[in-house]
C-alpha cells in the first residue's frame, strides 16, 4: 500500500509531463501500467486532459469574439461613410439647386434683326441681335446689342458715335467689325412692352425666349 501510494506520488509528478508527450517511452508504459489499476490517478489525467482541451476551446471563442468585433467595426465604418456620401449629397444638392433658382430668376428676351438702307454697311443692311434680361418680376435690367456688317472703315466712326451718348450705351466694344453695346432705353420696362416696341420698330427675323 505504501509501495502504491508512493507511485502515484512519481505518477502524477510525471503526469504533466506524459501528456504533453515529454517522457521517454519506457516511462509512458509505466505510467499506463499504473493507471490502468490505479482509478485515483486515472482521475487526475482525465482532469488533466480535460484542462487541457478547455483552452482551444476558450480560444476559439477568442477568435469569434474578435471576429465579431471586426464585422461590427466594419459595419460601423460601413454605416458611417453612408451617412456622410448622403449629407455630403444633400449639402452639395441644397447648393446646386440654390445656385440654379437664382440663374432661373433671370429670363432673357432675344431678338434678330435687319436694318435697311444703311451707308455704313457693306450691302446696305446692318444685321443685329438684341438680348433683353429681365429679373423675377419680368423687368428688364439691360440690352446687349450686337451689331455687324459695318464696312470696316466705318466701325470706327460708328463706335465713337454711339460711344459719344454715354446715358444711352455703356460697354461700347468694336470686335472684328462687330459692335458690341448696351442699351439703357428699355431699362425698367416690363417684357410684353419691349417685345411690342421691339416688333413695331424692327424688322425683326426672330424673337424667342432664352
Ligand atoms: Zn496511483
Amino acid at each position: 500500500m505504501k509501495q502504491d501510494k508512493q507511485d502515484c506520488k512519481i505518477v502524477q509528478d510525471l503526469l504533466p509531463n506524459y501528456i504533453e508527450n515529454l517522457t521517454y517511452d519506457e516511462t509512458n508504459e509505466y505510467i499506463r501500467n499504473h493507471i490502468a489499476k490505479c482509478p485515483k490517478c486515472a482521475k487526475v489525467l482525465n482532469n488533466m486532459d480535460a484542462e487541457i482541451e478547455i483552452e482551444p476551446l476558450n480560444q476559439d471563442k477568442e477568435i469569434k469574439y474578435l471576429k465579431g468585433i471586426r464585422k461590427r467595426v466594419k459595419r460601423t465604418i460601413a454605416v458611417v461613410s453612408l451617412v456622410i456620401i448622403i449629407t455630403a449629397s444633400c449639402i452639395i444638392g441644397y447648393f446646386y439647386n440654390k445656385s440654379k433658382i437664382q440663374v432661373n430668376n433671370y429670363t432673357f428676351l432675344r431678338a434678330s434683326y435687319i436694318k435697311k438702307n444703311q451707308e455704313d454697311a457693306i450691302d446696305g443692311n446692318l444685321y443685329g441681335t438684341m438680348i433683353a434680361v429681365f429679373d423675377e418680376n419680368k423687368i428688364c435690367k439691360s440690352v446687349r446689342v450686337v451689331e455687324e456688317g459695318y464696312k470696316s472703315e466705318n466701325v470706327q466712326k460708328q463706335y465713337n458715335l454711339i460711344n459719344e451718348f454715354i446715358d444711352c450705351y455703356t460697354n461700347v466694344m468694336s470686335i472684328d467689325n462687330k459692335l458690341h453695346y448696351n442699351t439703357n432705353y428699355w431699362n425698367g420696362q416690363t417684357k410684353e412692352r419691349i417685345q411690342n416696341d421691339w416688333t413695331e420698330n424692327y424688322i425683326i427675323i426672330k424673337l424667342d425666349e432664352i
